[in-house]
């Protein structure tokens, strides 16, 4: 059974420094993000453009589709679709063994997380180097990436050090950044000279032109598709823009949302294969088409995974990317993993204060926080709900709706309080772990209203 996010948050908080550190390092990240947005006095009317844009593509997603795929083949793109996980992994496994290829990288996809391209590949003996640095990391360390734009963001710069003593034999406690990268760096040129395959991900396929765009800082991707013969980019279908011309709008949301960053270090267009290079493209369901058919959700479908709304997330700042067990974590992974499984997810949508940051940083104005509002209405509508939750809300409810019995009800519970305290403060209340429970009140606030409102009318 799949452990709750609230077990794995408070794992994590439990070493207190660290969730400190988290919290500040990413909100270090928002506030760099709040900088570069304010530099640009028509960022708001550059989100409503990224919203619009999105908005009319999910609205005639086929078409644009079917151009992607017609400009791309004409290009001389091999394009492959797939409705699944399972059905991308097979398809590359297949253009990896037709050239009897060992050793590929693969530079930082989301979409591969979400289909486990990695642990099938190596299932099957290939070897499979993640090329961004944060994904070597955690990938030395047999984790899952945390973050979606800063994969090893929950370790520090001495569990960095200590993994690459332990893989690539660097000095043992030597915690200095440029040795460490620089290290990192000898590494993973070996890999990409001796690779004959590469793999990358997509952050824009363009309708109009059948090319693609890939945004790195580390060039990592370019140097994957670079050195190969074989270059495949998989993209989930919602990927797709109009027009190269958007690329203005979105490029300029992407990388301020991302990083705080005017431009993305490296933003590559791909258009055709090299001479004598094979390029695949494989574009990938996987429950887009789900939920783009659900009314409420479908917008979420929008998303540029900028990651804006996981550093301004409290609930993500303080319990980690790992607790949501999801290849996209935070407030939109929330969104987008019921979707794809929602009993397994059920808990997601409730771990979120609901205080709309999230919407409010959105580059493409996503409504995030009512979504996860809605979800929670949804589970509990299909049963998939904690039922300690449920039968609480419905005793409730039902106290609620009879106002004498919720008196009585009030005025027991105050004097049970107070004669055996332990009633509240014991291990069973989850609201007594992390906190001093009040003292009970002498009276309600309708008797004390009774008494004193009558006494301010006069
Ligand atoms: S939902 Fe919005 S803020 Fe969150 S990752 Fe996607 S685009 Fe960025």
């Amino acid at each position: 059974m799949k452990i709750s996010h609230a077990a794995l948050a408070e794992k994590f908080i439990a070493d207190e420094p660290r969730t400190d550190w988290h919290d500040d390092t990413l909100w270090f990240v928002r506030e760099k993000r709040d900088k570069a947005a304010h530099g640009l006095p028509e960022w708001e009317q550059l989100r409503e453009w990224g919203s619009q844009i999105k908005d009319h593509t999910l609205s005639n997603l086929s078409n644009y589709l079917k151009e992607f795929e017609e400009k791309a083949k004409a290009n001389g793109i091999i394009v492959h679709w797939a409705g699944d996980g399972d059905e991308h992994n097979k398809i590359i496994h297949t253009i990896i063994q037709k050239h009897k290829i060992q050793k590929i990288v693969k530079s930082k996809s989301m979409l591969t997380e979400e289909c486990h391209l990695n642990d099938y590949l190596q299932e099957k003996g290939i070897e499979v180097v993640d090329t961004d640095l944060g994904e070597r990391i955690v990938q030395f360390r047999k984790e899952a990436p945390s973050h979606i734009v800063l994969p090893a963001i929950h370790l520090k710069r001495e569990d960095v050090s200590e993994t690459f003593h332990e893989h690539l034999q660097t000095e043992k406690g030597n915690n200095d950044p440029q040795y460490l990268t620089e290290a990192a760096r000898q590494h993973l040129r070996d890999k990409f000279v001796q690779s004959e395959l590469a793999i990358t991900g997509v952050n824009f396929a363009v309708a109009e032109t059948g090319g693609f765009v890939v945004c790195t800082n580390e060039g990592n991707a370019d140097m994957g598709a670079h050195t190969a013969a074989v270059h495949i980019a998989c993209m989930g279908f919602e990927k797709i823009i109009p027009k190269a011309e958007h690329l203005a709008v979105f490029l300029r949301l992407l990388a301020r949302s991302a990083t705080g960053q005017p431009i993305t270090t490296y933003s590559s267009h791909f258009h055709k294969p090299r001479p004598g290079q094979e390029m695949h493209l494989v574009i990938v369901d996987n429950g887009r088409s789900k939920q783009l058919g659900r009314e409420d959700f479908r917008n979420s479908l929008k998303c540029i995974r900028c990651a804006a709304c996981f550093n301004t997330c409290p609930v993500y700042r303080r319990s980690g990317g790992h607790s949501y067990q999801t290849a996209v974590a935070g407030p939109i992974g929330s969104i987008l993993s019921p979707n794809l499984d929602m009993k397994a997810n059920a808990d997601l949508p409730f771990a979120s204060t609901l205080c709309g940051s999230c919407t409010n940083v959105c580059p493409v104005k996503i409504n995030i926080h009512e979504q996860l509002w809605k979800w929670r209405q949804v589970i509990v509508a299909e049963g998939y709900a904690d039922s300690t939750k449920t039968i609480g809300m419905k005793t409730m409810a039902y106290l609620f709706s009879k106002p004498s019995l919720y008196r009585f009800a009030g005025k027991m519970g105050r004097r049970m309080m107070k004669a055996f305290p332990f009633m509240t403060n014991n291990k069973f209340n989850v609201w007594y772990k992390q906190r001093e429970m009040p003292k009970p009140p002498k009276e309600s606030f309708r008797e004390w209203y009774l008494k004193n409102g009558k006494i301010n009318r006069k």
